[in-house]
């Protein structure tokens, strides 16, 4: 029998990807055959430095982590076939929670099976419509959207604005809120910027306000000893809610959180949705993700190794002659501007060996295109060496080098 409404569902499906292709915006995935690492090797058998992944701390197919993760297999089990709280828990997870707590100093830790499901399920519990959440515009994703699936009023401030955090704070003040909470990204990943989460707990205390920052890109190695950005800024104990994962510096496999005082965890254990109606986190993550953070709680050698290295690289791509955002995050914007040379840039790179994203509008605004490189441990000064040479290579060839422009 045909079915007139189902064809143009189908065609109208293929034809927004045509246009996505068209506008340049379509995403292909690119296909290791390898693990992960410092050095990857593509499907084609390209062997390629590695300047695009969120594997801060080299712990992303490091032997001692996948140690780590066999032991629990063995000791655990392969999965739970469970939600935490009939009969998903195991001593491996709440052990993890306990070693999370005092890693980043609070008081009580639940788990997630990513991040996404930690963002996803923390403010519908917790506030409703009397409430405001007032956000920062450049939020993940998934703050976006925990924030939707609640009923709090919402207000969006510029991208770690004071001045405009403040005007919404009496905005919130003057509707008469009942609880208001700053939510913010601790770390931007796509500036590298890191929030001003000092000027922001004075504005939270002015105003009685509770604070929220999102720790994807900074636990573990942001701050003296890697707590994250709360340390970097000094501010531990002032932050009232932390929401991080396991996929980026902590491993890199999977597995989110979020960390509080014990009346908020224990309110997110009765009522957030992605914990009560999702699987347990798998219990070989949750051992691996355990001996990351006894690993690094230890010695802060790796933190150390990769801040030696995003150091050396800024300096020396900025000396070569191109244009990066200011910062200390081993996240490094090379600006290139113009969407069609950061395409370029990014596939001439590849060919040079090494692989590493472009952005362009509108992931980022309109006339700040970029490669985004960031930096791990892992990286050894060759390897960094070779894609700084590269770097100026492409760059010549391209003529966007800012010593040749003078010329
Ligand atoms: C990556 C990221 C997430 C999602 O983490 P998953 O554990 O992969 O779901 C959430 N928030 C921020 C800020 C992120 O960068």
């Amino acid at each position: 029998m045909s079915n007139p409404a189902k064809s143009t569902f189908f065609s109208g499906l293929q034809q927004n990807l045509e246009t996505l292709r068209g506008q340049g915006l379509y995403k292909p995935e690119r296909v290791l055959a390898s693990r992960q690492g410092a050095e990857v090797v593509g499907a084609d058998g390209r062997h390629l430095i590695n300047m695009c992944a969120n594997n801060y701390l080299g712990l992303s197919g490091d032997p001692q982590t996948q140690q780590a993760a066999t032991e629990a297999l063995e000791k655990y089990g392969y999965g739970l076939s469970s939600v935490r709280f009939i009969c998903g828990t195991q001593t491996v997870h709440k052990e993890l929670e306990q070693a999370i707590s005092t890693f980043l100093g609070m008081e009580d830790t639940i788990l997630y099976a990513a991040a996404f499901d930690a963002n996803g399920g923390l403010f519908e519990p917790l506030f409703d419509e009397n409430d405001a959440i007032i956000s920062d515009a450049l939020n993940h994703a998934s703050i976006i959207d925990g924030i939707r699936l609640c009923k709090a009023a919402r207000y969006r401030y510029r991208n770690n604005d004071m001045a405009d955090l403040e005007v919404q704070l009496q905005a919130a003040r003057a509707a008469g809120k009942r609880h208001t909470v700053i939510a913010t990204d601790g770390a931007f990943s796509m500036d590298g910027t890191i929030a001003r989460l000092d000027e922001i707990c004075d504005l939270a205390d002015k105003y009685g306000a509770l604070v929220m920052i999102d720790e994807s890109h900074a636990s573990g190695f942001m701050g003296a000893t890697g707590r994250g950005t709360h340390e970097h800024h000094n501010v531990m104990g002032r932050i009232d809610i932390i929401t991080g994962t396991l996929g980026k510096a902590l491993g890199g496999a999977m597995g989110g959180f979020t960390s509080a005082r014990k009346e908020v965890i224990d309110t997110l254990r009765q009522k957030s949705r992605p914990y009560l109606f999702s699987n347990t986190l798998a219990p070989m993550i949750a051992g691996a993700s355990l001996s990351v953070l006894k690993r690094i709680s230890g010695s802060t050698e790796l933190r150390d190794r990769l801040h030696q290295n995003t150091i050396y690289f800024r300096g020396e791509i900025e000396r070569i002659g191109f244009t990066i955002k200011p910062g200390t995050h081993p996240v490094v914007p090379v600006m290139l501007f113009d969407a069609p040379v950061a395409q370029q840039f990014a596939a001439r790179m590849y060919e040079l060996g090494v692989l590493l994203s472009g952005f362009f509008y509108p992931v980022v605004p309109m006339g700040q295109a970029r490669v985004r490189v960031q930096l791990s441990a892992a990286h050894t000064r060759e390897q960094l060496d070779s894609v700084l040479k590269a770097f100026e290579q492409a760059g010549r060839e391209l003529g966007i080098l800012k010593t040749e422009r003078q010329n």
